[in-house]
């Protein structure tokens, strides 16, 4: 494997034109899409034009004629086929976290009479924050339990009334059984709630296939929606009249325009939401995840792949004597959109390695994530940042940095 055939690859690649509708930062090779996705350039035009004509000009007006209030509905319908959902299930508003919030409400309401909601002790915090702060408020409700992963089918009982499981674990990008779980969850009565984060965009998911009751996800990872954009959350046509919202906000009355003094839900998805979108954002998701619709899920998921399988074998050639060990499944099919390794000096080195342009992240305590977006990401990028790597650790340029872990990345 050298350079050249690298070279070869990327000539070969059927989704090679992709790459240039994005901003590519200047001597930068970029491995952290899975926190935060590159800028499409669509993404500049689009809002200008918003901003410029439709605000601009339009102003209040444009709610209407252009179509802005039933913009996260019509950026949902577009989400819900990377998630293999229906047209009506899946609205885009608010954050991951709130939306967290929504599902395990509505999944407690769809389940009356239990009270558990069973998580993974390694799921992604704010799942487990949000959960913590139901239980606080309402003790009686809900009771939050974790257990480990490995854990999971062997604690599905009757007491259940919910589980809240992320498909692609954050550290490691290993990939839950989604099928497997779901359907025996459900032969034991219980709801499922699936955070797609990491998956949205990234791999492909089927929802319906699988009878999965509620899910929520991100829009400014995989789907490149810009920095904070709105997420997403799926409720399953079978649930949704069954749900009293309790994050009742005005936009999801049936007549918002009213001004009643009471609340009534509006039909379908819309009762998912609470207040006012965030229009801009979610013009830029739209633009975001226009680009992955285009590009085709089972191609980007294809090029994902081989991606990661040179990268791991290139990582073990090179750099395995300076302390790499893989952090992620070994079998390509079990891992998702980013490779992870365990490395004692793990913060370090991935400062290290940014300053040298190489940019991952750091997850605590010791793993090192490298983010791979085959919509953007090259054949000769990973070639070349394992060559960076390399040239970082034989000459220990990471001793320069503080192990003390101190920012996002
Ligand atoms: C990134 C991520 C989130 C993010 O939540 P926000 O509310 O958007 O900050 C939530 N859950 C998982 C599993 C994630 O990976």
């Amino acid at each position: 494997m050298d350079r050249q055939m690298m070279l070869d690859l990327d000539a070969n690649d059927r989704l090679k034109k992709f790459r240039d509708k994005f901003y590519i930062p200047h001597d930068t090779l970029y491995f952290d899409g899975n926190s935060l996705g590159m800028a499409p350039l669509e993404t500049k035009r689009k809002m200008i034009e918003v901003i410029e004509k439709e605000w601009g000009q339009g102003l209040i007006r444009s709610w209407a004629d252009e179509d802005w209030a039933i913009s996260g509905q019509r950026v949902g319908n577009k989400i819900a086929k990377l998630i293999g959902a229906n047209e009506g299930e899946v609205i885009a508003a608010d954050s991951t976290s709130i939306n967290i919030f929504k599902a395990i409400a509505a999944a407690l309401q769809c389940n009356t009479g239990r009270k558990i909601v069973l998580s993974t002790d390694d799921n992604f915090p704010t799942d487990l924050y949000m959960m913590q702060g139901l239980e606080k408020f309402s003790p009686e409700r809900i009771k939050g339990m974790t257990v480990k992963s490995d854990q999971i089918l062997d604690s599905l009982n009757e007491e259940v009334a919910a589980i809240l499981l992320t498909e692609v674990n954050y550290k490691t990008g290993q990939i839950l059984d989604m099928s497997k779980i779901t359907k025996k969850a459900h032969e034991k009565g219980i709801l499922v709630i699936w955070d797609l984060s990491h998956s949205a965009g990234s791999i492909p998911v089927h929802l319906n296939k699988y009878s999965v009751d509620f899910a929520v996800g991100c829009g400014y990872k995989f789907l490149n929606g810009g920095p904070g954009a709105p997420a997403f959350i799926f409720i399953s046509k079978k649930h949704q009249k069954n749900i009293y919202p309790i994050l009742s906000g005005w936009m999801g009355h049936k007549d918002p325009f009213e001004f009643s003094k009471n609340y009534t839900a509006a039909n379908g998805i819309d009762r998912f939401l609470c207040g006012t979108p965030p229009l801009l954002g979610l013009i830029a998701l739209e633009c975001g995840v226009d680009l992955v619709l285009e590009a085709d899920l089972k191609q980007l998921r294809k090029k994902a792949i081989k991606l990661s399988v040179i990268f791991i074998e290139l990582m073990e050639r090179q750099c395995n004597k300076y302390g790499f060990k893989l952090a992620s499944p070994k079998n390509k099919n079990n891992r998702a959109g980013h490779v992870s390794f365990r490395h004692a000096n793990g913060f370090s080195v991935s400062r290290a390695l940014a300053a040298d342009g190489v940019i991952g992240d750091f997850r605590v305590p010791d793993i090192i994530r490298f983010g791979i977006a085959p919509i953007y990401t090259r054949y000769q990028d990973i070639y070349d940042a394992v060559e960076r790597i390399k040239h970082v650790m034989k000459l220990e340029k990471w001793k320069q940095f503080d192990q003390k872990v101190t920012s996002y990345t």
